[in-house]
Formats: C-alpha cells, sequence, structure tokens
C-alpha cells in the first residue's frame, strides 16, 4: 500500500519537498472495522490550511502522518455487519491506497444514483457547501443578482448555477482564465463571467453587473471581496465561504487580517443605519429616559467655550479630547 505524508510545513506556495511518499503493509481490519481500497481521493483547498500549524477550524495535519481528506473506495474486507465486501464507501483517512476505518466513520454511498465521483464533489462536500453557502448563509432569494467568485471551481460552479435555477435575476462569476470565462457562460448558464486576471476586479464586475450585486458567494477574499463591497446593493449579503487568495500569503495584507475569523467563528457582519432604525425612538426613550433620570445610565459631555472655537472643538474631538459628547457652547 501506498500513503502520502505530510513530510513538512511549507511556507508559502506548498512544493513536492513538503510531501512523503511511503509504502507501507496493507493494513487488516479488527473487529468492528472494514478495510477500504481506495479509488478516489479528494483534493481541497482547505488541506493548505491544515498543512500549517496554526490553529483554525480544522485540527493541523501532524508532519509524518497521512494528509486526511475526503477518499471514496471499496471494501475488501468487512470486520462489521454494516458492510459487505464490494460496498462502495465515502470516509475522510485521506491521501493512501488502502485505509482501515472503524465502520461508524465509513458511510455507503449508491454508485446506481450517480457515478460515485459525484459524492466528492458536486453532491459531496463541495456541492452542500455551495447550497448551505446561498440558501442558508446568502438567504439567497428568487431575483436576486449573484456574484460567485472562484465560479469555475467545485463550490463556485455549483453556487452559481443553484442561483440560476432558483430563479436569480442575474449570475456573474469570475475566474482565472478565459477558457474557464468560456465554460461559465456557454455551458453553465452564467449571465457574464470575466477572468480577474484581465484587469481590477472592481471595475470588471461593475461592468458585468450594471444594477449592482445582492448575494456575493466569496470563495476568494482579497481584492474580489473589496470589489463585491463597492458594488453590493442595499441589503446586500454575502455568503463568506473561503479566502484562497490568502492561503499562500506570506505577508499579512493590511487590517483586517484576520477576515479568516468570519469562517472559522461563524461571523455575521451586518451594515445598518440609525435612520432605517427610527420607530425604535418611543421604546428606546421609554426604557432609557428613566434610566438616565434615577442615575444608573451615566453619562459625560465636555464642553467648549465660543462658536468661534467650533473648528477647535471638532478637532479636539478628532484627536480625542472630548470624555462622552463633545458640545460647544454658544
Ligand atoms: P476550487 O475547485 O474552487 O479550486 C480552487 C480554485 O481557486 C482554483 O481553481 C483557482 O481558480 C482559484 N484560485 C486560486 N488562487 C486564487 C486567487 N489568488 N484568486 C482567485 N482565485 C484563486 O476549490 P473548492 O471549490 O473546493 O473551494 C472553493 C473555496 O471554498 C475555497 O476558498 C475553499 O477554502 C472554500 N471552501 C469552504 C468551505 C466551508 O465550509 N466554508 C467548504 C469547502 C470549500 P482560478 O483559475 O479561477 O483562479
Amino acid at each position: 500500500a501506498i500513503e502520502v505524508r505530510l513530510a513538512s510545513r511549507p511556507h508559502g506556495v506548498p512544493t513536492a519537498e513538503n510531501f512523503d511518499i511511503v509504502e507501507v503493509e496493507v493494513p487488516s481490519p479488527g473487529p468492528g472495522q472494514v478495510l477500504v481500497r481506495n479509488t478516489w481521493l479528494s483534493v481541497d483547498p482547505y488541506m493548505r490550511g491544515r498543512m500549517s500549524s496554526a490553529k483554525s477550524y480544522a485540527e493541523p495535519y501532524e508532519v509524518g502522518k497521512v494528509m486526511h481528506g475526503g477518499a471514496i473506495g471499496e471494501v475488501l474486507e468487512s470486520g462489521s455487519d454494516d458492510f459487505r465486501p464490494g460496498d462502495i464507501v465515502l470516509h475522510g483517512l485521506g491521501w493512501r491506497t488502502h485505509a482501515v476505518l472503524d465502520a461508524a466513520h465509513a458511510t455507503k454511498v449508491d454508485p446506481d444514483a450517480a457515478p460515485v465521483t459525484a459524492y466528492l464533489g458536486v453532491l459531496g462536500m463541495t456541492g452542500l457547501t455551495a447550497y448551505a453557502g446561498l440558501v442558508d448563509v446568502a438567504t439567497f432569494t428568487e431575483g436576486d443578482t449573484v456574484f460567485v467568485s472562484a465560479a469555475a471551481g467545485a463550490v463556485g460552479s455549483v453556487a452559481g448555477q443553484l442561483a440560476k435555477l432558483r430563479g436569480a435575476r442575474r449570475v456573474i462569476g469570475s475566474a482565472g482564465s478565459a477558457e474557464k470565462v468560456r465554460w461559465l457562460t456557454e455551458e453553465l448558464g452564467f449571465d457574464a463571467a470575466f477572468n480577474y486576471k484581465d484587469g481590477p476586479v472592481t471595475e470588471q464586475l461593475r461592468a458585468a453587473a450594471p444594477d449592482g450585486v445582492d448575494v456575493y458567494f466569496d470563495n476568494v477574499g482579497g481584492e474580489h471581496l473589496e470589489a463585491a463591497l463597492d458594488v453590493l446593493n442595499l441589503h446586500g449579503r454575502i455568503a463568506v465561504c473561503g479566502m484562497i487568495s490568502q492561503y499562500n500569503a506570506t505577508e499579512p495584507p493590511k487590517a483586517p487580517r484576520n477576515l479568516m475569523q468570519f469562517i472559522s467563528r461563524r461571523l455575521t457582519m451586518r451594515g445598518f443605519l440609525v435612520g432605517d432604525h427610527v420607530h425604535l425612538r418611543p421604546r428606546f426613550l421609554a426604557e432609557v429616559a428613566p434610566l438616565v433620570r434615577d442615575g444608573s445610565l451615566k453619562y459625560s459631555e465636555t464642553v467648549v467655550e465660543g462658536v468661534r472655537n467650533a473648528p477647535q472643538a471638532f478637532l479636539d474631538l478628532l484627536a480625542g479630547a472630548n470624555t462622552g459628547k463633545m458640545l460647544v457652547r454658544v
């Protein structure tokens, strides 16, 4: 049997030296376990993150250990009543020709329902990512205009097509080659697509989305995210799925340098304007005025004397000379 192990942690773009290819004995299954001969292995961007020791949502790979990840194979031997030789299973033990695993960690897939490779992609983790990001996270609604980055990839190609099939007004994709752009528009039904290497993303996105974007499915981060923020419509939504433009970075971008926390901690960031919330004013006053009156909510004012000093008061405010509300007494 052959397995691929992490030999060392990469700095920047990974190289072949970061991996060891090792021959080992074919393992034997114990009671409750199955021996699987792998036929397909998944290769995914998140693996780059796991090659680093940095703490993230997935455990770092251990140096000297097999690169775990999605795999499909055929059961050769079974020590479990739930599996028989010949069954096709999905599991997470990754880049190896043979895997022994507890039956509980193997999932049977139906090779008659779809080609088995689909269970690693369009009907597997990446397809589900597209579906969940679009429907649950971005709360896609019929009539939305949707922009998808890395649109010719596993997640992006499904996200864009699902949006179209669910009644998007317009779906725009970005990808890194003319051939991919052609695939998106001519084969997958994207309304527009562009090659982000051809020029600034904001300009290309604006041209492709003259009426703006309601949902941005972000697989890339960086310049793509910046462009989307410029082009998103009122009450637009972003599903922060991935930031592949940064996975090999050795220098952090300018702040915020930790946008990946959106993914790790499933954060929500939502813009608002107080003007949209004036209906709260009666409730606000009813609750807060008594607190001010009885002293349980304290406030401070910094008072500058004279209208002529208004400019200086303003400059002082910007420099932090105030505590609480800065006011000018005329
Ligand atoms: P893809 O099939 O999309 O493959 C990665 C693609 O990223 C490449 O084909 C490349 O296409 C593009 N890419 C690489 N570098 C850059 C860059 N600097 N700028 C723009 N595009 C780049 O992979 P997946 O579909 O599996 O994953 C897509 C994204 O979704 C990733 O960010 C991944 O981490 C994320 N993800 C998140 C999950 C979650 O649960 N949040 C689950 C699964 C994936 P091109 O030629 O267009 O540059």
